[in-house]
């Protein structure tokens, strides 16, 4: 493996990411530095975030361009404020020891003349949202005509978030003469058309297979009823509160709200991000996570896009996303840069079915753990207590006249009733409020979840062999079933994907959609249709990109486990038994007020509206 010098990185450059500890290329740099930097060629990648993509097209940008000149040189477009935010730092950082760069982002939500100064200043590299960008190029206020390096990044996302038609504006207004760089996570049909229209003969970088999960993250779940939710999360955080630094999903900004401020009620160390927060709000949120001011972040799929947080020990999500490739993203936010991580899943009974689909086109393994006892907590909380004693240095110079005293005033109890104040204080809340707690656990036997869990509400799940990339969405599906099938629309719900889709349907009309579908031509492909679970055989469906420990007993309705995932975060232990996420009640500063919308998302064009 080759290091950054031998990938012909300048020594500006290698001097400011041997500070940030960059030593060995990850794979997309190994491949795209070279070829970026030597043969001109455009670069189409396969990537998810956290394979350090950014540097792999940052690193020959700030390289190539010529920063005597002020004009805008290079132009990165990306979906989401956050992600401008990040790629601006990151390229920053990178340029430490280049004299006279400039690098201004803009994106919506933010003083649109503030932007305009900083770009007329003299920009070198624009990162930009697209719909801000447009606004500017409307303005006047940016000059992209001659600009000579292009990169899209998180492309998909950008489609997905209805930016499409902008990237195209954008894209035509660039001079003919340029190098594009497109990265996505996935590669569906759109961006192989946008590759073919504005990209010649570009050099593909696949950094793991397409929708691959990464291997250093492990996927876990719990079943718990819908009710018990929150309580089985805070086990759940409890139980991992000696490392754990993590965003938890959730489905709506109500809901990431709402669970925030329980948390923080409850004395942990949490906040969130999602639309309804002004953009200084939601810079101010970041920094404190970033910092590790902040231990828990809730947030929606889309304020989360573009967190580049490197050493989260967990991705937690309270509800599966709805769309199953943002599971993907989602766990892509743990497990980075060569450190292991936990992707876990709270779900209630009915969420089962959608484990098999995720394990499926995700190609990841689940792995059934229990909801944690009220004992298994205290347990560990107590042992982690100990054990910060047992290790706990005794500084000799701390201790002046002031600390004597107190030190005194203690000193008149008994050494064991001292211990006892003190583990008092530590387990207090573990002691009063979680001695006698139920067991959050299902009995799934009784429940019969093991058959809810491959159908949905009764029904039955179909895999169907054609989705995204045969031209179908969730609405064309639903009407090409319907006809084919010859049934109502109304009767079947449907999820599709790249290359796979799911109908779920009652049972008597199964037979009519297996052979109105079974055996048609579509696109030139062959349509199969058969009942969801049939190949996967037992607890999982044998795909590479499981890893770690026995899977005894982890199908989903099977015998069960209880197990740690304490070790796996990957984070370093934390000492300090004070800076707690929650311990003798109190409260750690979690930012608590109540946000309101103050209109944060301006100027960006949004398809979804839930978030
Ligand atoms: P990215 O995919 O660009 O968002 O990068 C993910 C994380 O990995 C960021 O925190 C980067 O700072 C970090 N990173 C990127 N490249 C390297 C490298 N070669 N060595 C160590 N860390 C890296």
């Amino acid at each position: 493996m080759n290091n950054f010098e031998q990938l012909g990185v300048q020594q500006s450059i290698l001097q400011a990411i041997g500070e940030l500890g960059f030593e060995t290329p990850t794979p997309i740099q190994e491949q795209s530095i070279p070829v970026f930097l030597e043969n001109g060629r455009d670069i189409l990648g396969l990537a998810q975030t956290g394979t350090g993509k950014t540097a792999a097209f940052g690193l020959p940008i700030l390289q190539l361009i010529d920063f005597s000149n002020k004009q805008t040189q290079a132009l990165v477009i990306c979906p989401t404020r956050e992600l401008c935010i990040q790629i601006t730092r990151d390229l920053k950082a990178y340029s430490k020891y280049i004299n006279n760069v400039n690098i201004v982002s803009v994106y919506g939500g933010a003083s649109i003349t503030g932007q305009i100064s900083d770009i007329r200043r003299g920009a070198q590299i624009i990162v930009a949202t697209p719909g801000r960008l447009m606004d500017l190029m409307n303005r006047n206020a940016v000059n992209i005509k001659t600009i000579g390096y292009v990169v899209l990044d998180e492309a998909d996302e950008m489609l997905n978030m209805g930016f499409e038609e902008d990237v195209e504006f954008i894209l035509a207004e660039t001079p003919a003469e340029k190098r594009v760089c497109l990265f996505s996570a996935t590669m569906p049909k759109q961006i192989r058309n946008i590759a073919n229209r504005y990209m010649s003969n570009p050099f593909e970088i696949s950094v793991g297979k397409a929708n691959s999960g990464n291997i250093n993250i492990t996927h876990q779940y719990s079943i718990v009823h819908a009710r018990d939710k929150y309580a089985a999360l805070k086990r759940y955080v409890d139980y991992n509160s000696d490392n754990l630094y993590c965003i938890i999903f959730c489905t709506t900004k109500n809901e990431t709200q709402d669970i925030s401020d329980k948390l923080i009620k409850d004395g942990y160390n949490a906040d969130c991000l999602h639309g309804d927060l002004s953009q200084a709000q939601r810079e101010k949120v970041m920094n404190r996570f970033r910092h590790h001011a902040i231990k828990i972040l809730l947030a929606t799929d889309v304020a989360a896009r573009g967190i580049d947080v490197s050493a989260l020990t967990h991705v937690i999500h309270f509800h599966l996303p709805d769309d199953i490739e943002n599971y993907t993203h989602r766990s892509g936010r743990t497990g980075r840069a060569g450190k292991t991580g936990v992707s876990y899943t709270l779900l209630h009974m009915r969420e089962g079915g959608r484990l098999k689909d995720i394990e499926r086109m995700a190609s990841v393994k689940f792995e059934k753990i229990l909801i944690p006892s009220a004992e298994e907590v205290r347990d560990k909380k107590l042992m982690a207590f100990t054990d910060t004693i047992l290790n706990t240095e005794i500084e000799e110079n701390i201790f002046d006249e002031k600390v004597m005293a107190s030190l005194e005033t203690l000193m008149q109890f008994e050494k064991t009733e001292l211990l006892q104040k003190f583990l008092s204080l530590e387990l207090r809340r573990f002691s009063v409020d979680f001695t006698n707690a139920p067991d959050l656990n299902i009995n799934e036997r009784s429940t019969r979840e093991g058959a809810s869990a491959s159908t949905f509400g009764g029904g039955v799940r179909l895999f169907v062999s054609v989705g995204k990339k045969d031209g179908f969405d969730i609405r064309n599906f639903k009407d090409y079933v319907a006809e084919k099938a010859a049934i109502s629309w109304k009767k079947i719900r449907v999820d599709v994907s790249g290359v796979y889709s799911f109908i779920d349907a009652q049972q008597e009309d199964v037979e009519a959609i297996m052979s109105g579908l079974n055996g048609q031509m579509h696109n030139g492909r062959v349509v199969r249709v058969e009942v969801s679970g049939d190949k996967q055989g037992g607890s999982g469906n044998g795909r590479g990109g499981s890893r770690g420990g026995s899977r005894g007993g982890s199908g989903y309705g099977g015998g069960e486990r209880r197990r740690s995932s304490g070790g796996e975060g990957g984070g370093e232990r934390r000492r300090s038994s004070g800076g707690g996420f929650s311990s003798g009640g109190g409260s750690y500063g979690g930012g608590g007020e109540r946000r309101r919308s103050s209109g944060g998302e301006g100027g960006e064009r949004r398809r979804r509206s839930s978030y």
